[in-house]
């Protein structure tokens, strides 16, 4: 078994996009800019846009955070957005998700230009994506592939099982591992929670990712011998003996897979550090305008 780690992929990233960025600011005296969005107080969306503003200075990207009560108004949120939407220093913008139950997300991604939409959510990056023309993929999908190609995995032609259907993660990622490229030309089997004989279907898989957000589902006697699991699932399980008060876990059961899989990401460790890395990537092509020149 071969252990994928994307803490180490994503520090080797990190690091070139660092040496792009300060390239830029020595001969052009420019670097880029992400804005987060962040609204209400909901713990967790507090760390992820932390460990995001973390990675920008790492990587000498600008980061601003616009933190909002939980009472803001759709319409108050609009605002804002229309401002880093016209704000030509600012390159990249993201929204924290989920956002409180007033503001329907949808038409709040809808309200980001699509050039500044690093997180790849947007509809017109994702029909892009879709039709395989230059777009900002969504940054766990895109972390992913990032991973199968630092691997060298091969993905041609084998069957890829994703476990979940959201808009984020497994709709994305069933998309852009059927396309004819690589990492790419997989036969895709995309599950949800209607699917019957998932465990069958799951034993057929050359390569598994598991994005349902049910804590250890995948176990041994679901994978095939060999085969390639990749781990999106992120849970807080409480934990006195950390000093954060929890630890984090996977949608697979690592202590079982491990001793079957010919590949596994672990968790913490694995996809998290990559859709990170991915948002900075991303940040960078809206930097020099690679995907809308
Ligand atoms: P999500 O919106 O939570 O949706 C879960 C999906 O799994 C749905 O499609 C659901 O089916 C399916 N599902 C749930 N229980 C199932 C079951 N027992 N059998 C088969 N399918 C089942 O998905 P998400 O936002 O992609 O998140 C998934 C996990 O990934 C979460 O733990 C989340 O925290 C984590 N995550 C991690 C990262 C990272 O950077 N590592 C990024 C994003 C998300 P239906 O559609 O039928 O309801």
């Amino acid at each position: 078994m071969e252990l994928i780690d994307g803490k180490k992929v994503a520090e080797g990233i990190r690091a070139g996009i660092a040496r792009q960025v300060a390239h830029s600011i020595d001969n052009e005296g420019t670097a880029p800019h992400l804005a987060a969005i962040l609204v209400g107080d909901d713990p967790a969306s507090h760390t992820y846009v932390r460990n995001k503003e973390k990675a920008c200075q790492e990587a000498g990207i600008i980061s601003s955070v616009y933190k909002y009560p939980a009472s803001l108004s759709e319409r108050e949120l609009l605002t804002v957005i229309d401002f880093i939407n016209n704000d030509p220093e600012i390159h990249g913008l993201i929204v924290q998700l989920p956002l409180p139950a007033h503001i329907p997300s949808e038409k709040i991604i809808r309200a980001i230009h699509p050039c500044k939409d690093v997180d790849g959510f947007h509809p017109m990056n994702l029909g892009n994506m879709v039709q395989g023309l230059p777009a900002y993929l969504p940054a766990t999908p895109y972390g992913i592939l990032q991973l199968l190609e630092y691997y060298k995995i091969e993905t041609e032609g084998k069957h890829c099982v994703v476990l979940g259907r959201s808009n984020i993660v497994g709709t994305p990622v069933s998309i852009l591992l059927s396309r004819k490229s690589y990492p790419g030309n997989c036969t895709v089997t995309l599950c949800h929670s209607k699917t019957r004989d998932l465990d069958a279907i799951c034993r057929q898989a050359d390569i598994l990712i598991a994005a349902i957000g049910q804590p250890h589902f995948v176990k041994a006697d679901m994978v095939r011998e060999g085969a390639v699991v990749i781990d999106v699932g992120m849970h807080r399980v409480p934990d006195f003996s950390k000093g954060s008060g929890h630890h984090l876990t996977g949608d697979v059961d690592f202590g079982e897979v491990s001793k079957k899989a010919g590949y596994i990401t672990p968790v913490p460790g694995g996809v998290g550090p990559m859709t990170i890395v991915a948002l900075l990537c991303n940040t960078l092509k809206a930097f020099k305008k690679e995907i809308y020149p």
